[in-house]
């Protein structure tokens, strides 16, 4: 204990750590991965949200209830939920797992999760599937970050990383309408498994933007016979801001 703890601070003094987010020095021995200003930009998702698709309401007064969009047309999910709001360090560290392959800003994120919400973050259903990438965007990237950031909440046991297969390529997300993002999801999925389907699972990825990617994964996992599928994801791009 005594000599890990000696070999950390003589880590720090060889290689002085720095903010995951900002790069800013951090005091040594550190003993956290963001500095205090970044830890105090980070926003959680806080209620009143939707219910169903977990968007925050403008109005922070009253209660948790359907939005309009849920309303008109019902998710395939039953409930999807973000932890922190996709904007300032929380967006930095996921550009920095999924661009740059960040370590360090992997382990931050993990950080920041048992800071504000402890663990398990989900104590229900024990399967977890990562949000899969298509082969050729898992060649080109050579890692799948939803996977990588699962398996830092969630013991490996729980984390199914071959039930989902994403089968056909699609566009960048990125600029298109929520009409655009349906269209180019749509039978983008097929599920495998042996036996009898989990009753419910916990599909995980790492941005929620308009949940048009979650819901088509949805579909397929509940037309495959899971009953139950929820939905969460380490942030989520907020309208109102
Ligand atoms: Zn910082
Ligand atoms: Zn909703």
């Amino acid at each position: 204990m005594i000599r890990s703890f000696l070999f950390d601070i003589l880590g720090d003094l060889i290689f002085p750590p720095r903010c995951a987010s900002c790069g800013v020095r951090l005091p040594v021995p550190a003993g956290t991965r963001l500095c205090q200003g970044c830890k105090e930009e980070i926003q959680a998702v806080t209620p009143p949200f939707c219910s169903v698709c977990g968007e925050p309401f403008r109005s922070r007064a009253g209660i948790n209830r359907t939005c309009g969009r849920c309303l008109k047309a019902r998710p395939c999910f039953k409930k999807a939920r973000s932890l922190f709001v996709y904007a300032g360090p929380v967006k930095e560290l996921v550009r920095r797992v999924k661009f740059n392959d960040d370590g360090h800003a992997l382990k931050a994120l993990r950080e920041i999760v048992e800071e504000s919400f402890g663990r398990p973050v989900h104590s229900g259903g024990s399967v977890v599937i990562p949000m899969p990438l298509h082969r050729t965007r898992l060649i080109e990237r050579g890692f799948n970050q939803s996977l990588r950031i699962a398996l830092q909440l969630f013991p490996r046991d729980m984390v199914r990383r071959s039930m989902l297969k994403r089968v056909r390529n699609t566009l960048s997300q990125t600029g298109l309408s929520l009409e655009d993002r349906k269209r180019n999801v749509g039978g983008a999925f097929v599920v495998r498994y042996n036996g009898h389907p989990p009753d419910e699972v916990l599909l995980f990825d790492d941005v929620f933007t308009t949940g048009a990617t979650a819901n088509e994964a949805s579909r397929a996992l509940r037309r495959s016979g899971i009953k139950h599928v929820d939905v969460l994801t380490i942030a989520r791009t907020v309208r109102w801001q």
